[in-house]
């Protein structure tokens, strides 16, 4: 039997809105590197990639560590890199959101499609 995953909402979500919250809107807009710290008095380094949004204005998102991809949420993982992507997440770790894994056991019995036919044929008069 293969071990089961966990979930990624398992592990501590390092995301740039609580960021912006913990150093404050401005500080968070003019930097492009900034120290979190995960626990344990480890601190981690995230990069930040300014990103233009819809609105006009940039918006810095989180650099990954691991891969590099720019994104809102990072998680604390308990090894190097430390914080990582979801993407990371699900590769490295095997990781899956709690929702995927209820859908895949099937305790979502509503989602299930079902067929029904009718039975018509040998009913005439
Ligand atoms: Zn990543």
């Amino acid at each position: 039997m293969r071990p089961s995953h966990p979930h990624i909402e398992d592990f501590p979500l390092v995301s740039a809105r609580s960021l912006k919250l913990s150093i404050g809107n401005k500080r968070f807009n003019a930097a492009s590197r900034v120290e979190v710290n995960i626990g344990n008095g480890m601190n981690v380094s995230i990069d930040l990639v300014p990103r233009p949004t819809n609105l006009g204005s940039v918006m810095r998102h989180l650099c990954c560590p691991r891969c590099g991809r720019s994104c809102l949420k990072l998680r604390v993982v308990p090894r190097e890199p430390w914080l990582v992507c979801n993407v990371c997440l699900k590769e490295s770790f095997g990781a899956r959101f709690a929702s995927q894994s209820r859908r895949m056991v099937g305790s979502v019995p509503g989602l299930r499609s079902q067929a029904y036919f009718e039975q018509t044929e040998g009913d005439h008069v």
